[in-house]
């Protein structure tokens, strides 16, 4: 009975997205077809030429987003190395920090434990987190990431950022398909990320204060135990021991 129930919310889920994306795809399509009429009775400005590529990609961001949930079945649960995990996603996301002044500052002073995870799924959230950050300080800043220990079994990956921030009554909004506050936004990162992290028995907890910043907080349960216990080996950022 309990498998039933789960399917059936499956189901209500999955029609309230595809009416979502359904909508979501209709109005930059519109928007397309309009250009392309005019592009025939041949107005071609340069700018109708950048809302055409521009919505294009609008439509390919929602599609890219929604192909990371299109396999759920694929999963692949390893365990991985966390410090590993999070310095790869950095790396990718450097040429946006680059561009953007922000500085990625990551907390090494412990040693992440292993964790049970689908590696991918987890490198979006990361992703998606770190996008975001570097989004919310359009003026430049630093992004701090810490990893420590919560509990005997939880870990707690922070990201920290010094950007515009969330008031109180929009963090209830977070994590609901197409919420978003961004001209160019898709308003799903934050929904992979939820979705992502319950797959994984862990839990997503959004702190934030407006014009100060926000904290984005990850618990995960994790095996073992951490590789370097407190001040046992203390690693700066260049990861030299200290
Ligand atoms: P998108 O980035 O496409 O808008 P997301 O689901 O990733 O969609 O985020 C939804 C909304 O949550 C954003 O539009 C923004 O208003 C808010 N948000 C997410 N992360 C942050 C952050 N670090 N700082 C400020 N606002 C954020
Ligand atoms: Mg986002």
């Amino acid at each position: 009975q309990e498998k039933l129930l789960q399917k059936s919310e499956k189901l209500a889920l999955l029609g309230q997205m595809a009416a979502g994306i359904a909508h979501e795809i209709r109005n930059p399509l519109t928007s397309i077809r309009g250009f392309v009429q005019l592009f025939k009775s041949n107005s071609q400005k340069e700018e109708y030429f950048d809302i055409v590529l521009s919505e294009l990609d609008r439509i390919n961001g929602i599609v890219g987003e929604f192909l990371v949930l299109a396999k759920p079945t694929a999963d692949i649960f390893e365990k991985q190395d966390l410090t590993i995990l999070i310095n790869e996603v950095i790396l990718l996301s450097s040429t946006q920090s680059i561009l953007n002044n922000v500085e990625i500052a990551v907390d090494n002073s412990l040693h992440a434990p292993m964790i049970h995870c689908e590696k991918n799924q987890l490198k979006q959230v990361f992703l998606n987190i770190i996008k975001n950050a570097i989004e919310a300080m359009p003026g430049g800043g630093q992004l701090n990431i810490k990893v420590l220990k919560k509990t005997d079994n939880t870990i707690s990956i922070q990201f920290i950022d010094q950007g515009v921030g969330i008031s109180e009554d929009r963090i209830s909004s977070l994590g609901e398909p197409f919420y978003t506050t961004k001209e160019k936004g898709t308003g799903l990162g934050l929904m992979i990320c939820y979705k992502i992290i319950e797959n994984h028995n862990g839990r997503l907890i959004v702190e934030s204060k407006v014009e100060e910043g926000t904290k984005i907080e990850i618990e995960l349960p994790f095996e073992g135990e951490f590789i370097n216990a407190e001040s046992d080996h203390r690693f700066d950022l260049s990861g030299q021991c200290m």
